[in-house]
């Protein structure tokens, strides 16, 4: 079972999303035209690496990772990467590796039954959410036990808000609904589960002040600086960082699409304060995930 052994000491940042997007078996956790479109959308046609090797390019950054799949089997109709497996591999590489794990949603009972296990066997540490990959509404009432299983576990949940590199450019976007990826659908989350710390992504684009607004309404909700380089920052959100939310914005990339050396050359040239910075890179992280001393 994972058991988290970060030096805190030792590392620079705490990268807060990283996608593992293949098994050791070379499946990957995208159906073929998601991959090519994917790999358009970023121009990027880099190595798509495996657990292990995720964990050694962090581990040559002095970096740690959260690392995660997204089980949308639904709505993709394509077998999901297991996240047994990667919180089993991340659990050989605990020193720079953090386990979320990922359920479908859509399945109901059995969602809630593989949130459990994730998290009492393998010891994941967070859960992560795409509504418009997984195509669900998280405001929805059928979602509600999932939610109160997580805020019971006392673990973060990471949802992807606004823009999605998946489906682009495809015939209307592989019928994928950017509408539920809309932060104020978390907003009904975030009420209702006020001990459930929920961490949005990507807020950036039109969505971003609507996200950032209730990050400063409820004080469980997060965000992650995670799927766009900091150069298309809004200034909105540069300023919320640098202010009242300076202690809720947390380092996150979107590895392998986007990475870390790429995000912190572009933070440079932000208006960021470098006195907010380390709190953004690592600080925060530490303690949404119960590391800090
Ligand atoms: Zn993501």
């Amino acid at each position: 079972m994972y058991q988290p052994a970060i030096d805190l000491d030792a590392i620079t940042a705490i990268d807060m999303h990283v996608h593992i997007e293949v098994d050791d078996h070379g499946h990957a956790s995208l159906p073929e035209p998601l991959v090519a479109a994917v790999s358009t959308y970023f121009r990027t046609d880099g190595p798509r690496p495996a657990v292990g090797a995720v964990a050694q390019y962090y581990r040559e950054r002095d970096m740690a990772a959260v690392v995660f799949t997204v089980d949308a089997r639904t709505q993709l109709k394509h077998r999901p990467l297991s996240s047994t497996d990667i919180a089993r591999a991340a659990a050989e590489h605990a020193d720079v590796l953090i386990p979320f794990g990922s359920v479908d949603p859509r399945t109901g009972e059995a969602a809630l039954e593989l949130a459990a296990r994730l998290i009492e066997q393998e010891g994941v540490r967070g859960f992560k959410f795409h509504p418009t990959v997984q195509g669900f509404d998280p405001s929805h009432d059928e979602y509600a036990p999932l939610w109160g299983l997580i805020e019971r576990a006392g673990v973060p949940a990471i949802f992807h808000t606004g823009q999605t590199g998946i489906g682009a450019g495809t015939p209307g976007g592989y019928g994928l609904r950017l509408g539920l990826s809309n932060p104020m659908l978390l907003d009904p989350v975030a009420a209702d589960f006020p001990d459930l710390q929920i961490v949005m992504a990507s807020p950036v684009g039109a969505l971003a002040g609507r996200g950032a607004v209730g990050g400063t309404h409820k004080h469980n909700t997060w965000i992650d600086l995670s799927g766009w380089s900091p150069k298309y920052f809004p200034a909105e959100l540069v300023r919320y960082a640098n202010s009242v939310l300076k202690r809720r914005v947390l380092f996150g990339t979107d590895y392998p699409l986007l990475t870390p050396d790429r995000w912190l050359r572009d933070v440079a040239a932000t208006d960021l304060k470098p006195d907010v910075l380390p709190g953004i890179l690592k600080d925060n992280a530490a303690r949404l995930l119960g590391f800090a001393r």
